[in-house]
């Protein structure tokens, strides 16, 4: 089942982000060095300065999804690419702002290796790899330099993100969060209203203590969670098809009954989700037809019906 904006064309535009030649790299664009970060501000922040919570409306984009986890390396940035993806070959518009200042996996995982370009309205144009809209923290900063940012320049990196950038028309804006619970999360929410997030995990208790954590502070920023989603559930051979549940099973599905909130599905851990990563071409791109692909596509699904189930009806189409 798909969820789309009502009476909006469900395709993007290939290459949107390819230069043209009235267009000249964004001086935001800039790679920013260490020595600039930590030189002090010419202009102290005044009151008038700071930015009104949730003043920016993104009113071209339908469903503003984080996705968050309780701790690094449990495979968030991969879900966020194939579930993008997924929704993306259903014919959604599908946006993916990488947020993960503290290891900005996007780029590679999506094969982009430059930097976008900004347009004529002086807005910066998303990169577009796979179908997919993209911006990253990645596309700013110098590897690792984004490391040592801290609350003023994260806000105002995360609000760039949404009003210097040219999003467009989107059914899904999808926002790949930094693990754990930080200042990105409350910038983000402080800036727009999400439409909700979801938490990606693993099956062992010691990342499920972190799920708690993660859905305890977006129930404080009153963030609606959307559900959880477990990745490297299971273990499926590629000789025999049997499962193997590695870690352990259900752990996700456990916890997300304990939360009130939905489980969206699981997701095999296997080695070609892993290589289709490092490789620029997410599984949900290089192997559609696989049983991993599929694993994607039932999440992606999920979570358009637990969309279709709290969105207001008059302004959703579904198609069946
Ligand atoms: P996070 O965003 O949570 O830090 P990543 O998505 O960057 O995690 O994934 C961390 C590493 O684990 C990457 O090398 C990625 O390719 C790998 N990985 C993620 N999910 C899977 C999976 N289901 N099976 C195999 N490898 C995975």
């Amino acid at each position: 089942m798909k969820l789309f904006r009502k009476d909006k064309k469900n395709s993007i535009p290939k290459n949107q982000g390819a230069a043209q030649p009235t267009m000249k790299t964004h001086p935001d664009l800039q790679v920013i060095s260490g020595s600039q970060i930590s030189r002090p501000a010419t202009k102290p922040q005044t009151g008038a300065t700071q930015p009104s919570p949730q003043n920016i409306t993104l009113p071209g984009v339908e469903y503003k999804i984080a996705v968050a986890s309780g701790k690094g390396g449990v495979g968030k940035s991969t879900v966020a690419t194939n579930m993008a993806i997924a929704l993306s070959q259903e014919g959604a518009k599908v946006g993916l702002m990488d947020a993960d200042a503290y290891g900005p996996s996007i780029p590679t995982m999506m094969g982009i290796n430059e930097q976008p370009q900004v347009g004529q309205d002086k807005k910066i144009i998303p990169l577009v790899s796979h179908g997919i809209k993209l911006m990253s923290i990645g596309f700013m900063v110098a590897d690792g330099q984004a490391m040592i940012w801290r609350g003023p320049m994260l806000h105002k990196a995360i609000r760039d993100f949404l009003t210097e950038v040219n999003w467009g028309e989107l059914d899904y804006l999808i926002i790949d969060l930094p693990p754990g619970t930080g200042d990105v999360a409350l910038s983000l929410t402080q800036a727009i209203p999400l439409t909700g997030a979801v938490i990606v995990t693993t099956p062992q208790d010691v990342a499920l203590a972190d799920v708690r954590r993660g859905a305890a502070m977006f129930e404080r920023l009153e963030v609606p969670i959307l559900g959880v989603i477990e990745n490297m559930s299971y273990f499926l051979c590629p000789h025999c098809g049997e499962r193997t549940d590695i870690f352990r099973s259900d752990g996700g599905k456990n916890t997300s009954e304990k939360l009130g909130v939905s489980f969206l599905g699981q997701i095999p851990i296997d080695a070609e989700i892993c290589t289709a990563g490092d490789l620029g071409v997410p599984i949900v791109a290089s192997n559609s037809d696989s049983p991993q692909s599929a694993a994607f596509r039932d999440v992606a699904n999920q979570l358009v019906e637990e969309l279709r189930n709290r969105g207001p009806e008059d302004e959703l189409k579904i198609i069946s």
